[in-house]
């Protein structure tokens, strides 16, 4: 194995464990001769691999019976689509939380399908970011859902308590912070995840839905995204991405191995208190996002001379810490540190970043 720490905020980083068991069986899965992703997704084999992995997420997440969980194409922006044709409803009215590019997006597209109310509940003091309490965020008492997004992939912003929307379902785009620490499932009308952070490989999204909220379709939502469809075939109306949903299966067995969700949400604090604790010290870095509201996942952090960014990247990439390039929209870098990152490359990037800065000086 090459000793690459790879800070790419997804397509993610795996656990190595997977990656060599997956290598081990790649040609021959099961003794079928052939790999998982030659086998029929009706094939016994599959079928098994499919059942074991929601098992293996329900067990996980503690999702309770009255929640489906569907295995779906189209990643994370599929479901700002599919949220709003299967959820909108009669009302077509929807409230959209907006902390960062991620949920401004989601509120966009939704925007296409009906009449999406933006609620904007970001302060800014003194260059400090910080998310307004969710008790104090005006949301309608006619809404068909509220969304928002409790990680900001980009901007490394994440909301730690959960909103009580009352009986208005509660929509949440875990795309970077699912399986990172515990949530309480029962609090939410649906969640959705890409799959290429937290869960396994691009291609897969998760959708864990509460069966009252299946059926309202749009009539216009085509097939593959309308939730009770794919609920009615077990995810499988059309041919599911059976290798990734594979990989998503091992990542959970790595995950229950560890400890589960609560043991590895310990190492994950311990991972960013690590980095945050240094940026803070720093006077060549700064973090500006408020302490409550900082990113267990996603951290961005910015040079205080930009000049040195570009030097700063190359040099990180050739001691093998790759992709800190923060994203085009907020420059400077980020560190994308999710479960499988362990915390030997966090100290890695924070060695780096402390013999960087001493020899600018
Ligand atoms: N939501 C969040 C929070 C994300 O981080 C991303 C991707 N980084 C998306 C949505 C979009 O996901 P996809 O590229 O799978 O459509």
């Amino acid at each position: 194995m090459s000793s690459v720490y790879n800070f790419c905020a997804g397509p993610a980083m795996l656990p190595v464990d997977v990656m060599k068991k997956a290598q081990s069986e790649f040609l021959n899965f099961a003794g079928t001769g052939s790999s998982v992703m030659e086998l029929s997704h009706r094939s016994k084999e599959f079928i098994a691999v499919a059942e074991n992995a929601e098992a293996n997420l329900r067990k996980l997440m503690t999702i309770p019976e009255n929640y489906k969980v569907l295995f779906c194409h189209g990643g994370g922006r599929g479901q700002f689509s599919a949220v709003a044709l299967n959820l909108l409803g009669e009302t077509k009215y929807a409230d959209y939380i907006v902390t960062g590019a991620w949920s401004k997006s989601a509120a966009e597209e939704a925007s296409h399908y009906g009449n999406i109310n933006i609620i904007n509940v970001m302060d800014n003091i003194d260059g400090t970011q910080r998310v307004k309490p969710s008790i104090e965020w005006p949301i309608s008492q006619n809404a068909a859902y509220v969304h928002y997004c409790p990680n900001e992939t980009v901007d490394g912003i994440e909301i730690f308590d959960v909103p009580n929307t009352g009986d208005i379902p509660l929509i949440a785009d875990m795309s970077s912070t699912i399986l990172s620490r515990e949530f309480d499932v029962r609090k939410f009308g649906l969640i959705y995840a890409g799959a290429q952070k937290n869960i396994g490989p691009s291609g897969l999204t998760l959708v864990i839905v509460r069966e009252d909220l299946l059926g309202n379709a749009h009539i216009d939502t085509p097939s593959i995204m309308n939730y009770q469809v794919l609920a009615e075939n077990g995810s499988m109306y059309n041919t599911p991405p059976t290798y990734a949903w594979y990989l998503a299966g091992l990542v959970f067995d790595w995950l229950l191995a560890k400890g589960g969700v609560s043991a590895i949400a310990d190492i994950n604090q311990q991972k960013a208190q690590l980095l945050y604790q240094y940026i803070d010290q720093s006077t060549f870095y700064k973090n500006t996002i408020a302490p409550e509201n900082r990113s267990l996942m996603n951290i961005p952090f910015w040079l205080i001379d930009d000049s040195l960014s570009a030097d700063f990247v190359k040099q990180a990439e050739a001691q093998g810490l790759t992709a800190l390039k923060g994203h085009r929209m907020v420059g400077g870098m980020r560190a994308s540190i999710y479960n499988a990152m362990p915390i030997e490359g966090v100290q890695a990037l924070i060695d780096f970043m402390k013999k960087f800065a001493a020899e600018a000086k």
